[in-house]
C-alpha cells in the first residue's frame, strides 16, 4: 500500500503510520484513547446483577458480622479465667446459645455457656473452648448443672471468636466501582442485606456480516457461496461479554448498502462491528465508508491473523460531527481472523466501555513441541493446545493449521500462542507465552 495510515488520536493531533508497522500494544492503547466509558446507570436486584458493571462503590450499611460469635461449638466463656488457673479450668455450664437464639442471660463468674457455630458470643465472654477439647459431665441429677473441665493453657483469650465487623465494617467500601460483579460479590451484597444494585446499562453493540458470498445456515448454499459463520460468531462472543447484541444480518458489497446499514448502526448502537470487506480488493468497501462517515484511526495492524482492521468513528448523520457517534472496528472477514481482532482489540475496548476496570489477560510461559516459522515487526497469535505435563510444566502443541480460515483449529484449541513484535523463528523447546480460552473466551 503507498497510502500513509494515519490516524488521529482523541487531542486531534495526526501521525502517519505505515499500515504493517502500527503495533498491536500501539493500536491497543489508541483504541482505549478513543474509548468513552458509559455514564449511564440503572438498579437491578441482586440476581440479575451477575456479570454487570458495577457502577459506583458499594458501602456496607452494617458491620459483617453483625456481632461477635463463635468460630467453633463449644463452649463460651471469660477468657480472663485463663489466667487464674495454671491447670485445668473447670466451668459450670449457665445455658445454650444458637445461631438465632443468643443466651440473653449473665454468665456469672466460674461459668460457661453451650454455644453452637455463628451464635453471638454472650455478654461478658470472649473465647471459645472447642467441644473436641473438654471433658463434658453429664448434668447433676440433683441440681441439674453440668460441668466441663479443660487445659487451660490449651487457649488463649478471645480464640474462637469472629469479632463484629472483622468481614466488613460499617462504612466501608465493600466494592469498588467498574468492578464486573461475580457470584461472591452478589453473595457479598446480600450478606449486607442489599436488595438491588446501581449496575452501567448495557453496552449496545451492533453488529454484522459483509460478502454477496454469503448465505445464512437454513438456506440453500448457492454455487462460489459460503455460510456466514462470522456473525454467529460475533453474537456469541458479544453475549459472553455481557453486552446488548444486535444484529443487523448481512449486507451485499454495495456502497449505499453499506452506508445505510453503517449509518443505521450508529443511530441504535454504542459500537459497531462489521466483517469482511476491510482489506483492498475491489469488493471491499468498509474502510471507504467508514472514511465518508467518520474518523479513521488505522486500518491496518502488525498482526496475524488479523491484519485488515478498520478502527474508527462513524455517525449517523453521514459525516464526521452529524447525528449520533459510534466506535467502528471493520474486522476482517476470514473467521480466525475475526475472533483473534474480537478478543485482542475490541473485546478490551468493549470492556473499558462498559465502564469496567480492565483486568490483564494472564499469560502462562510454555515449552513450545514444536518449531514456529514467525516474522519480526508483527504479534502472532497461533492456535495452541497447551497442558501440564507429568512434572506439573505448562507446554504446548500449536494446531496443525494457522490457516486464518480454518474456524475448527479454534475449537480444536484451548489457548492462543502469542508471539511477540520482536520474536522471530523459535525452536522446538523454547519457552512461549500461552493465553488460555478459559476467561477470556
Ligand atoms: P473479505 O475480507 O471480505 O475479503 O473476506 C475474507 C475471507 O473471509 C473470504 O474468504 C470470505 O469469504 C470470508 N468471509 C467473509 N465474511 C465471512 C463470514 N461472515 N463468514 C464466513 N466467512 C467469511
Ligand atoms: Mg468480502
Amino acid at each position: 500500500m503507498t497510502t500513509p495510515n494515519t490516524f488521529s488520536a482523541s487531542a486531534g493531533s495526526l501521525t502517519q503510520f505505515d499500515p504493517q508497522a502500527l503495533p498491536v500494544s500501539a493500536a491497543q492503547a489508541i483504541v482505549l484513547e478513543w474509548v468513552t466509558p458509559l455514564a449511564q446507570s440503572e438498579r437491578v436486584p441482586l440476581r440479575d446483577a451477575l456479570a454487570r458493571v458495577l457502577a459506583t462503590d458499594v458501602i456496607s450499611p452494617i458491620d459483617v458480622p453483625a456481632h461477635d460469635n463463635s468460630a467453633m461449638d463449644g463452649y463460651a466463656f471469660d477468657g480472663a479465667a485463663l489466667a487464674r488457673h495454671a491447670g485445668t479450668l473447670t466451668l459450670t455450664v449457665a445455658g445454650k446459645a444458637f445461631a438465632g437464639h443468643p443466651f440473653m442471660g449473665t454468665v456469672p463468674a466460674g461459668a460457661c455457656v453451650r454455644i453452637m457455630t455463628g451464635a453471638p458470643m454472650p455478654a461478658g465472654c470472649d473465647t471459645v473452648v472447642p467441644q473436641e477439647g473438654v471433658a463434658a459431665q453429664a448434668a447433676d441429677s440433683s441440681d441439674g448443672t453440668a460441668t466441663i473441665t479443660f487445659p487451660a493453657d490449651a487457649l488463649a483469650p478471645g480464640a474462637n471468636r469472629r469479632r463484629q465487623g472483622e468481614d466488613l465494617a460499617r462504612g466501608g467500601v465493600a466494592l469498588r466501582a467498574g468492578r464486573v460483579l461475580r457470584a461472591s460479590d452478589i453473595g457479598l451484597m446480600a450478606s449486607l442485606g442489599l436488595v438491588d444494585v446501581e449496575v452501567k446499562r448495557r453496552l449496545r453493540v451492533a453488529y454484522f456480516s459483509t460478502g454477496d458470498e454469503l448465505r445464512s445456515p437454513g438456506q440453500p448454499l448457492d454455487a462460489g457461496c459460503i455460510y456466514d459463520s462470522n456473525r454467529y460468531t460475533l453474537g456469541a462472543m458479544l453475549r459472553r461479554l455481557d453486552v446488548e447484541p444486535i444484529d443487523l444480518g448481512r449486507v451485499r458489497d454495495d456502497p449505499e448498502a453499506l452506508a445505510a446499514t453503517l449509518r443505521q448502526a450508529a443511530e441504535s448502537a454504542d459500537v459497531v462491528l462489521t466483517s469482511g470487506g476491510v482489506s483492498v480488493g475491489e469488493a471491499d468497501f468498509t474502510r471507504t465508508q467508514l472514511q465518508t462517515l467518520g474518523d479513521v484511526a488505522f486500518w491496518g495492524l502488525a498482526m496475524r491473523p488479523g491484519r485488515p482492521l478498520a478502527f474508527g468513528r462513524i455517525w449517523s448523520g453521514g459525516r464526521a460531527g452529524v447525528g449520533r457517534a459510534a466506535l467502528l472496528f471493520g474486522l476482517p472477514g476470514n473467521p480466525v481472523a475475526t475472533m483473534v481482532s474480537f478478543y485482542q482489540i475490541v473485546r478490551p475496548a468493549l470492556i473499558a466501555m462498559s465502564g469496567a476496570t480492565p483486568q490483564p489477560v494472564p499469560l502462562i510461559p510454555a515449552r513450545c513441541d514444536a518449531p514456529i516459522r514467525k516474522r519480526a515487526g508483527r504479534t502472532e497469535f497461533q492456535r495452541g493446545i497447551a497442558e501440564r505435563d507429568a512434572r506439573g510444566q505448562w507446554r504446548v502443541t500449536p494446531t496443525g493449521s494457522q490457516s486464518s480460515g480454518a474456524l475448527s483449529t479454534m475449537s480444536e484449541a484451548n489457548c492462543f500462542i502469542v508471539l511477540a513484535h520482536e520474536a522471530a523463528d523459535l525452536d522446538a523447546g523454547d519457552t512461549v507465552d500461552v493465553m488460555l480460552f478459559d476467561g477470556l473466551v
